[in-house]
């Protein structure tokens, strides 16, 4: 099968050296695609600016903004051929992004005419309509929340015609951002929902990715 997994966060850039971005550390991206390389399938990743080391056998593209991000994952689904292909989204893609990017740096008096956000595109919801029924890739995104991620989860998988959502609540110890360890649901389109122990995100991705391959003829 081919893996296309996003990680990290993307950067919208008001000028050469400002950005909106997230505190997304791309562990959970990278140890998906680290997790579906070891299982011997042909993994692309798309990574946002991060810290991380690619995973072995893995093909990483880098990217910034949620455009490139959108562009480099048309591309590598487009590239998958007739194989069974899985677009795992776990990338904190920024939703908004500056109207305009300066060609220089601003000064600090400009700044508040010239923040007008726009939104970005949402790069799961693209792939799951752009490509046709036949050849649409089996989707999985994630869904970081603060309130009820179970809940949120459902809306999701229905909004963005997803087969799974690995839902997390961000506040809680041990789970989201920067942690190693994540403490998930699995919801599945049908929408039963399975509760994970708390485990190291190395665990987590070895249970998404057999699970994909358990949904994949
Ligand atoms: O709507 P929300 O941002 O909570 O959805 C989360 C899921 O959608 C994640 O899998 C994330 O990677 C993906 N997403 C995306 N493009 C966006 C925003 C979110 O692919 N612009």
């Amino acid at each position: 099968m081919a893996f296309v997994v996003t990680a990290g966060p993307t950067r919208e850039h008001l000028d050469p050296v400002r950005f909106l971005s997230n505190p997304s550390t791309g562990r959970m991206g990278f140890a998906i695609a680290r997790a579906a390389a070891m299982r011997g399938h042909d993994v692309t990743l798309v990574a946002g600016p991060v810290a991380l080391r690619t995973p072995r056998g893995a093909k990483r593209i880098d990217v910034t903004s949620a455009r490139e991000m959108l562009a480099a994952v048309m591309d590598a689904i487009s590239c998958t051929a007739d194989r069974p292909v899985v677009f795992v989204s776990t990338a904190a893609v920024a939703d908004w992004r500056p109207a305009k990017c300066a060609p220089r740096k601003l000064k600090k008096g400009q700044m508040s005419a010239v923040l007008k956000l726009v939104r970005n595109p949402d790069i799961l919801k693209t792939v799951s309509r752009r490509f046709a029924q036949n050849r649409k890739p089996l989707l999985v995104g994630f869904a970081a929340e603060t309130g009820d991620p179970v809940a949120e989860a459902r809306r999701k998988c229905r909004e963005k015609g997803l087969e799974l959502v690995v839902a997390n609540d961000v506040t809680e110890k041990g789970a989201g951002f920067g942690t190693t360890t994540n403490h998930v649901t699995i919801v599945r389109r049908d929408g039963t929902a399975e509760r994970l122990p708390m485990m190291t995100k190395t665990a987590v991705a070895r249970r998404i990715v057999r699970e994909c391959e358990g949904l994949c003829p």
